[in-house]
């Protein structure tokens, strides 16, 4: 077994404070031998001898002062800063490591999840509704005719319509629905306890609350319109299967002319 040596420090401190407690021990026998002797000239040779142990118990005393003050203080200390610096770093490594978790889960334009979040969360939602009976609806949408938002209007302002509707849909939606921007002008939103007369409304809802959208660009008022595809989980089919099913239902929505939900 190994000793640090703050605690080697100890030892030595508290073997000298020992060794000063054994002298006052036998300091207290040579004493108490030589009260009766008192007057008695032949004893006066306890009393010098009694005098140096005093001596050494002082001696031992100091040494322990100074090996305290000036040893054991110091070491104290050092370790102290150095813990606080140790402190310090977990503080800011787990910061750190909890802002790339959020980083790499999080979509960086409109600071909504992204899709690594929620294919997770999809599969984690299905898992647990599998135990309850209850509904489970997604919506998937995606912008109209984007491409000439950005053509006609430039990029930038493209972001700002990205952002706009993350804003909307983060508005409409409930606390514990799961919203994300699955990648480009593309967003999809979990909704459990739904059943799909209920998520068709709200589908329809929030439809129509992007196409109401005040965005300007210059004084021109951009009218931006989203297509809609949707499906209630049929308690069987995979997360996979029911996003494709969702995706097939949005295809059907551009096909049948855009700026409306299919379900
Ligand atoms: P559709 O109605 O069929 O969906 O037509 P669309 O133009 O919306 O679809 P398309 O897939 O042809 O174009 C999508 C566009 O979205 C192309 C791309 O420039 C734009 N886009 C994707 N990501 C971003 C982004 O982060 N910012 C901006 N401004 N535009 C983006
Ligand atoms: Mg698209
Ligand atoms: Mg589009």
């Amino acid at each position: 077994m190994r000793f640090h040596k703050s605690e080697s420090a100890f030892f030595v401190f508290i073997a000298v404070i020992l060794a000063a407690g054994l002298v006052i021990f036998h300091a207290y026998d040579v004493l108490s031998d030589s009260t009766d002797a008192l007057y008695q000239p032949e004893r006066m040779a306890g009393f010098a001898y009694l005098a140096k142990l005093l001596f050494a118990t002082g001696v031992l005393l100091a040494t322990a002062l100074v090996f305290g003050v000036f040893f054991i203080f110091p070491l104290i200390r050092t370790q102290v800063k150095e813990e606080g610096k140790l402190r310090a770093m977990t503080v800011s490594l787990s910061a750190r490591s909890e802002t790339l978790e959020h980083a790499a889960l999080t979509d960086g334009l409109t600071g909504m999840q992204n899709r690594r979040y929620f294919d997770d969360a999809l599969k984690e939602y299905l898992d647990e509704f599998r135990r309850i009976d209850k509904p489970v609806g997604l919506m998937i949408f995606d912008l109209d005719h984007f491409k000439q938002v950005n053509d006609t209007h430039g990029h930038d302002v493209g972001d700002e319509v990205l952002r706009a509707v993350a804003g909307c849909l983060k508005d409409m939606t409930r606390y514990h629905d799961v919203v994300a921007r699955l990648g480009g002008e593309e967003f999809a939103v979990v909704a459990p306890n739904m059943d799909h007369d209920l998520l068709v409304k709200l589908a329809e809802r929030i439809r129509k609350g992007i196409a109401a959208m005040p965005i300007l660009s210059g004084n021109v008022r951009l009218k931006i319109t989203a297509s809609v595809g949707l499906a209630v989980w049929d308690r069987k089919e995979s997360a996979e299967d029911f996003f494709r099913r969702a995706d097939k239902q949005l295809y059907e929505a551009k096909r049948q002319g855009r700026n409306r939900v299919s379900a």
